[in-house]
């Protein structure tokens, strides 16, 4: 049997995340194409396709496969939309909604992450993310409003800053919660933001700086 990395991330789309219900081929094929193994400390390689989050570094996490995919499925992404990211973490997340969407601004407020994932993202060709050090809860007004916002590490309560940079019709996933985590979507319609609890869920906290 092949036991190189293609072959385990091959394996790893079929059990975990099309075996669990992941549809939308282009999620589907972007978790194909990434290399997962290129995002993770060298001791950790081995265990790059399995089923679990794994430490980055700097006490973070990259997220479990399967998170990644369901959060990028939940988005409803076409391919012509320029998302939001708060925490880029080691970066794996932006490569797989890079592959998907036309334009990923990803913010992190650690810098050395923030630098590492800026160095495996461009050795891998990725154009199409720009990158910012800072915190992500008052999102990135520059390039305001997004189709879609991503964040990848949890607040007690949805930032209204994000809220606010989200198109109408946009849509917002994000873990909420403190001790008890669950991943939110939000809709921004025409006068209100819709609300719908997920499932369950276990991230890192997100950080605010002021
Ligand atoms: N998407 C990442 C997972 C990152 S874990 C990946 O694919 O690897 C969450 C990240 O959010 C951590 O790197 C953490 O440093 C970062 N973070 C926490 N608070 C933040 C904030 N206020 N602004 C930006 N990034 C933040």
């Amino acid at each position: 049997m092949r036991n190189d990395f293609s072959s385990l991330r091959e394996k790893m789309v079929e059990v975990q995340i099309a075996g669990r219900g992941i549809k939308n081929a282009k999620v589907l094929d972007a978790m194909r194409k990434v290399p997962r193994h290129v995002f993770v400390p060298e001791e950790l390689k081995g265990f790059a396709y399995a089923d679990e989050p794994l430490p980055i570094g700097e006490g973070q996490t990259i997220s479990q496969p399967y998170i990644v995919a369901y959060m990028t499925e939940m988005l409803e992404l076409r391919g012509a939309e320029r998302i939001l990211e708060v925490g880029t973490g080691s970066g794996y997340q932006s490569a797989i909604l890079a592959e998907i969407v036309k334009e990923v601004f990803t913010i992190e407020v650690v810098a050395a992450l923030s630098e590492r994932a800026q160095e495996v993202l461009k050795s891998l060709g990725y154009i199409n993310i720009q990158f910012k050090i800072g915190d992500g809860t008052r999102g990135w007004k520059d390039f305001a409003p997004y189709e879609a916002i991503m964040v990848t590490a949890a607040p007690g309560s949805v930032p209204k800053a994000l809220q606010e940079q989200l198109q109408i019709g946009g849509r917002m996933i994000i873990p909420v919660g403190v001790d008890y985590q669950e991943l939110v979507l939000v809709r921004r319609e025409e006068k209100t933001f819709k609300e719908t609890r997920l499932l369950p869920v276990r991230f890192v906290p997100l950080v605010s700086l002021h």
